[in-house]
């Protein structure tokens, strides 16, 4: 059985102090839900801080991003072992923003991929077309490609260490949503992907996130489709009672 997710990604947002007041919040609204694991991912600054604060709960804390490296010469860079010294056991890797802002090719987040597996941890990897692709329906044709050049040299046995997060470049920040069945459309697609190459068994388990524009509003009509088991939120995660809310409608 695959777990259902809710992960909060709260961009280049929230300083110490409203870090603080953010899982402060989240914390004494939150009930637990079984089955349900909530992961928040804060500015590298504050992983530290969010660890501690989290520590007596089961809300987990994921990295944004991370270098490709062990260490060494890469100024303003932090790696996958700086991050797991911090209680930190998940990385989001290959967002759009990565992708299109910091020109991260598949190249570079297939080893990225491989530095986090070395150092235990878990990949939640992004994927998703721009609206120019959906418009020229090349959009399966482009998840695909960066699944198979980002992730999918990894061997059987480090799936269960994987969450696939979809995220349709045209629905991020925009307000714009994919409906519940281009959703369910595109994770079907993914997991078949994943099924032809690595088998059933291992596709069935993987869970499929969506991300882009869930609101409370329209959370449980797209965490309703058998193939979304759940979501990756931006602008809705840095308000504890919307956050919460979506956690709620899985
Ligand atoms: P929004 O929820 O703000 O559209 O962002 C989605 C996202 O990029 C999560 O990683």
């Amino acid at each position: 059985m695959r777990d259902k997710i809710v992960a909060g990604n709260w961009k280049m947002n929230n300083d110490l102090a409203q870090t603080e007041d953010l899982l402060a919040k989240i914390k004494s609204l939150r009930s637990e839900k079984a089955g349900v694991r909530v992961i928040v991912a804060p500015s590298f600054t504050n992983l530290w801080h969010a660890f501690e604060s989290l520590r007596e709960t089961s809300v987990e804390v994921a990295a944004q991003n991370m270098n490709e490296n062990e260490n060494g010469a890469f100024t303003g860079e932090v790696s996958a072992s700086m991050l797991t010294s911090v209680g930190v056991k998940s990385v989001i890797l290959g967002h759009s923003e990565r992708r299109a802002i910091y020109k991260e090719t598949d190249e570079l987040l297939a080893k990225k991929v491989d530095a986090a597996f070395n150092n235990d941890m878990e990949v939640i990897f992004c994927c998703g077309e721009e609206l120019e692709d959906r418009k020229s329906e090349n959009h399966y044709e482009v998840v695909k490609s960066q699944l198979e050049k980002g992730l999918f040299h990894i061997s059987s046995d480090a799936w269960k260490n994987v969450v696939i997060a979809y995220e349709p470049v045209w629905a991020i920040g925009t307000g714009e949503t994919a409906s519940p069945e281009q959703a369910q459309e595109m994770h079907a697609f993914i997991r078949k992907t994943i099924s032809e190459k690595f088998g059933a068994e291992i596709a069935n388990d993987v869970s499929i996130l969506y991300g882009g524009s869930v609101k409370p509003a329209n959370a449980e009509e797209i965490f309703a489709k058998e193939d979304v088991d759940g979501g990756l939120i931006g602008g809705a995660s840095l308000k504890a009672e919307d956050f919460l809310a979506i956690v709620a409608a899985i």
